[in-house]
Formats: C-alpha cells, structure tokens, sequence
C-alpha cells in the first residue's frame, strides 16, 4: 500500500497560561493519538503545534506583571512545552508565534492579499483611553454586555451569554489600563474581504462531505448568515507589525496570523533537521492531507478565514483536508474556567498520578460529538475498574501463573481448541474496527472496544480453569496462557497509541520488539518468554480522590462566582405575582421525604397548606412562629400526596437554605410590592 503524507496540528494555545485538561481534551490528546497510529501503519506523517504568543490576555498579563509581553509568551511556551511531555504528547515540533521567522511569513501573507486585492482599508470609530492614549482592543475593555446586560463583558465577548461584541456597543465601557471611561475616536483598520471567497469557499466545503456533523453544521450556519468584511489589524504594541509606512502601533489580528504558526513551526522544525526546505514537502504537496485538530470555538477560523487566506498566497499551499473539532470538556458538571481556576492543571496532576491515566480517561472520555465532563470520582473508577480490574488482571494473572508454572515459558501449541480460535479470531476482528477507528478521530470507540478485548482474554481464562487444568492435563493450562499472552501481546500495540507508556512496560516484560508495528498484528509467534514481570498499573484509593477534590474547591475560595442571569421580563409579568408575609401557624416533616417540611400557614387569618423543601436547613418546630415571605397566587400542585398552596421564598447558598424574613414587625398578610 502507498504511504500517505499527513501534517497534523493541535490548535496553538493562548501562552497566557498553563496547560489545563481542556487543552489536552479539545486538541491535543486527539491529535497525538491519530498521529501514533498513523506512524503504527507507517505513514509519513509529522505532528506541529505550539504557542499563540499575541492577543490581549498576554500583553494584559504582561502589564500586570510589569514585564514585557515577550517574557510572559516564552514563560508559558516553555511551562507548555514540559507539561505535554509529561503526559508524552509527542510533537515534532513545537514553536512559538514570537519568534522572527513567524512575524516575517505573516507579513508576507498580508502584503499578498493585499497585492491581490482582497485586504481594504477602512476607517472606523473605536474606544480610546485618553490617559494613556491608546485605542483599547479586546480584552482591554470592560462593560455591561449589551446583549445579556451582564457585568464584566470583555470588548471582544461576553462570558455570561457567549455572544461576540463589538467594543463600541458595551454598556458603561471601563479602559482596564486607567479604569476611565473611554472616549469615542477614529481609527484605520485593514480589512479581510471575506464576501469575496464566499462563492470558492462554499465550492470547496462542498467536497467536505467526510467532515464531522458538528463542524459541517457550524460551518453552514455561519455561512447562511452571511459573511461580512472582518477587521484583521489592531490597535496593539504587541504582535505582528503591519508591513506599510506609517503604521506604528498597529499590528496584525491574531486571528488572522495565529494559524500561519502551522506553517512557521513547520519550517523551524525543517530548519532543526537540517534541511530548510523540507517543509515545502508538506506545505506545498497536493499529496498531502493537512488535518486541524481544535476545539470547536476555534472551527470558523480554521475552515473559513484561514482557507480563504492560504488560496490567495503566491505559493500553492495545501487547504485544511479534515477539521476534527472536538467539543468542551467541563469539570464536575461546570463549564471549565481559567480564570476561576475551575480546572485541572496538567502539571499539578502530574504531582499526583501518571499521565498515562489522564491518557486513558480522557480518551474514553472524549468529547468526540457533544460536551463531557471530568468528574474526579469517575477518573477514579475508570482508572481502578477498567485499566486495573480488565486489563492490569489479565496481564498479572497471566504472567503469575506462567512464572509459577511454566518458568515464564509458554510454547504455542500444536492444535488450538475452537474456543481458543473463537477468542483469537474475535480479537482480530475487533482489532480491525479499532484501526478504524483510530482513523476516523473516534477514539472512545477504540478505547471500549480495547477493553473488550481484555475483557474477553479475562472470561476465557476463567472458563478454561487453567488452575485445574495444571494438575489434570499440564498442555491444556499452557494453551490458556499462550492465547491470553497473544492477547496481550495484539493489546500492546493496539493500545500504543492511547497508553503508550504502560504498552511499552508491557512489552518489556513479554520480551517483545521495541518498534511497534500494524502489521505485525497476525505474526503469532512460536512462543512466549516473559522477563521480570511488575503491576502494569495502580489503584486509586478514595483519600487521593478526596484529596483532589479539597484542592479543587480551595481555590475556589474567596473567588467571584459568574451569575448566570435568567432572561429580561416585562414589569407586567412581575405584577402578575403575589407576594405576601404569612405567619406559620404549624410545621412538621412529610414521611418519607428527606427534604420537605408540610406548612400551614395564615395569610391574614386565611389558613392555607404549603410544601417547602428546607428540611436540610430547618427544624419544623424552630418555624412555627415565624412571618415568612411566600408566593400565594402559584397554581396548587400535589407534593408526595399534600397540596402545596403557597410557595415559601428562600435564598440558596451552596445547597443551604435561608426563608425570608421582613426587617421590622409586619402584620401576616401585608403584601410585598
Ligand atoms: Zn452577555
């Protein structure tokens, strides 16, 4: 079979940070995988990635530091760098957008489309902070979202609801660097003339019918919406500078150079080789399959703007072949947030476990075609139920028995029983769907079906008993341990590209070829000869679970918690709604309910019933007494068989529950305006 030619990406990521689980969820751990397999099955394929070292959060960082934003880019270039090795993402290369060769091709690609007529000037009204006389970009601007009315939305999006925002639309805008209100003044920006590609573009989408559904669907809904002209320069001291005189203080967007990364972390790591032009062999290749692996906030960028900008490039560069875009990854039922600390850092939890877990769970945990979630209780059980409990049994079990018995060695025999051809038959079988799948991004597909094939190898050493067998007939009890060797052996490549630590352990200790390849699946081998044998992987005790979630809820502490607001109603709606102060005349609990406490109550001598659910929070003797504020005109509804026919408001802090009382003595029945 011919060899195909790949260039595979992750995203570069924002060097304003450290690396977190979404970062390894979204496009990294995705991409390693895909590109071990294809090296399995000894395609040419070569892995680039790195640091967006522009935009606002760094130079903001920067300023809050009072160091310069350069400084800040390669702190977190390098802190990125190690993290990935830790958990043995193995890119070829992996540079950083600051560096000289970067800023030069970027300028060329803007002078290009300029030259061929799809980059305009404009002018256009911006905020400007008078005090320190700069425009304020992005992230340089703080106000009330105009969308959701929301405090602290950013000049470039709102985090409450999402939306984009122009900064000129914010409510009460604040400049971040004075905390003034800004002023309104003109400005010069460069403009990509998106509409102009729309009729080429919507051709070439139109052969990418093999794309995943989320990103087709993201894409077309974009598309109908119709394209507009998207402003690719800022108002910045930091980033690429603008290639025109008189420009000073304006620099190149980083949506519009970031993803010509790929193409300068490419030449650099051609340079290290020794053969500076090697990257044109990728690049400029038709052979080549370029595939952009990201997260899904990042899909318009990688398949509208950035196609649109390599088509118009003097050289003929390759378009994006595949954009597989993965969803979010949330913490503990919780949108994943930096600023919040809401997440897991890479380097922190590799103080605490091996990465080939986070490896393992991650893969099983993908969030391939809808959001998934990293709960810390379930690490744990995937980790100590699935790698321990399957696969980690069957190899121990195995090579304990082959120790004790065999001296460690195990010699294929002459006939294989039918159910000893049935499981290696099967295992063959799956281990062609796992290949698939490996090919097609699905790569929790791959990691159950893995499982499976452990699991297989575990019910087959049960049901041929080789513990029995061993003192009735000796060559039955070897051939148990011959067919779950040859499993374990076909899992050691499989598995590679998921766990590829652990397999390489694996297949030290059963002797095995270090280079691992596809192709030597169907080579069963004469026999086994295992070495010294150790536990493949440890358990995880509920203390280190805990632990992990003590350290998560610490940092927390003291941290502003987003609100997220309902939508906006209309003064008629809320006067619809009776509010009064009702004297709680009796309280007991409801049998068989943990949470609610049965009510009777006095509306100003009017006796009425009522279910609230603040059992956690309150005795029923310590409210009977009390004026409490209730909703009386809710519909009656049947709670565990009692009608409830006024609604007790509360006020809920962190699953407690505090009732309504009024400041001063009010008589039951005075209504709440
Ligand atoms: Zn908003």
């Amino acid at each position: 079979m011919k060899k195909e030619k790949l260039l595979v990406t992750s995203a570069l990521t924002y060097a304003n940070g450290k690396l977190h689980i979404g970062h390894v969820a979204g496009s990294y751990l995705n991409a390693d995988i895909f590109v071990r397999y294809q090296k399995l099955i000894e395609n040419d394929v070569i892995y680039i990635g790195g640091t967006d070292d522009y935009g606002t959060p760094i130079s903001l960082k920067a300023e809050e530091e009072g160091v310069s934003p350069k400084v800040i880019a390669e702190r977190y270039n390098q802190s990125m760098k190690k993290d990935l090795e830790g958990i043995n993402i193995q890119l070829d290369n992996f540079s950083g957008t600051s560096r000289p060769r970067h800023i030069e091709i970027s300028q060329d690609f803007f002078t290009n489309l300029l030259e061929a007529g799809y980059v305009t000037k404009k002018t256009l009204k911006q905020l400007y902070d008078k005090k320190y006389k700069r425009f304020l970009a992005d992230r340089y601007i703080e106000g009330i979202c105009p969308h959701c009315k929301a405090e602290g939305a950013r000049g470039d999006q709102c985090d409450s609801c999402g939306k984009l925002i122009d900064a000129i639309n914010l409510i009460e805008p604040k400049s971040k660097i004075s905390g003034k209100t800004p002023v309104i003044k003109e400005t010069t920006h460069w403009y990509l003339n998106l509409p102009k590609f729309e009729e080429e573009l919507r051709t070439w989408l139109s052969t990418k019918t093999y794309w995943k559904d989320n990103v087709r669907n993201f894409i077309f809904s974009w598309l109908n919406e119709g394209l507009k002209e998207r402003a690719i320069t800022r108002d910045l001291n930091w980033g690429v500078p603008i290639p025109l005189e008189n420009t000073k203080g304006k620099v190149l967007y980083v949506w519009f150079e970031a993803p010509i990364g790929y193409i300068s972390s490419t030449q650099e790591w051609a340079e290290k080789k020794g053969k500076p032009d090697l990257w044109k062999d990728y690049w400029l290749n038709p052979e080549t399959k370029l595939i952009h692996f990201l997260g899904k906030d990042n899909i318009p960028f990688h398949t509208i703007i950035w196609p649109s900008v390599l088509m118009k490039q003097k050289e003929p560069y390759i378009l994006p072949y595949d954009v597989p875009a993965n969803e979010f990854l949330n913490l503990e039922g919780q949108k994943m947030s930096t600023s919040r600390n809401w997440t897991v850092w890479v380097e922190d939890f590799l103080k605490y476990f091996d990465g080939e877990y986070l490896r393992f769970y991650l893969a099983a945990n993908a969030p391939e075609s809808k959001d998934s979630d990293f709960y810390w209780k379930d690490f744990q059980a995937k980790i100590n139920n699935e790698l321990n409990n399957i696969l980690g049994n069957l190899a121990n079990r195995t090579f304990i028995f082959a120790k004790k018995y065999f001296d460690g060695k195990i010699s294929k025999p002459d006939n294989l029983s039918e159910y000893s051809k049935k499981t290696l038959k099967e295992a063959d079988k799956l281990a062609g769907y796992i290949g698939k799948s490996y090919n097609n991004y699905q790569v929790r597909k791959a990691t159950r079906l893995l499982m499976d094939i452990a699991r297989s190898g575990n019910k087959y050493f049960d049901e041929t008993q080789p513990w029995v067998e061993i003192k009735n007939n000796k060559a039955k009890a070897e051939e148990t341990l011959f067919v779950c060797m040859e499993l374990l052996r076909i899992i050691s490549i499989l598995y590679s590209p998921i766990i590829p630590k652990s397999m390489k352990k694996l297949r030290k200790m059963m002797n095995l070829n270090k280079k691992i390849l596809w192709k030597n699946l169907g080579k069963i081998p004469g026999k086994f000869e295992i070495g010294k044998v150790s536990q493949l992987f440890q358990k995880i005790e509920d203390s280190e679970i805990k632990k992990q979630l003590e350290l998560l809820k610490a940092t927390q502490k003291g941290r502003k918690e987003m609100i997220k607001h309902k939508e906006e109603i209309e003064y008629d709606d809320f006067s619809k709604l009776e509010f009064r102060i009702v004297k709680i005349l009796e309280a007991g609990k409801i049998e068989k309910s943990n949470k609610l406490i049965k009510l009777k109550i006095s509306i100003g001598g009017e006796e009425r019933t009522a279910v609230a659910g603040i059992s956690q929070s309150y005795e029923p003797e310590g409210l009977i007494g009390k004026k409490v504020a209730m909703l009386i005109n809710l519909k009656p509804r049947k709670v565990m068989g009692v009608e409830s026919q006024a609604m007790i408001l509360s006020a809920e802090d962190d699953g407690k529950f505090a009732v309504l009382v009024p400041d001063k003595e009010v008589k039951s029945g005075s209504e709440i305006l």
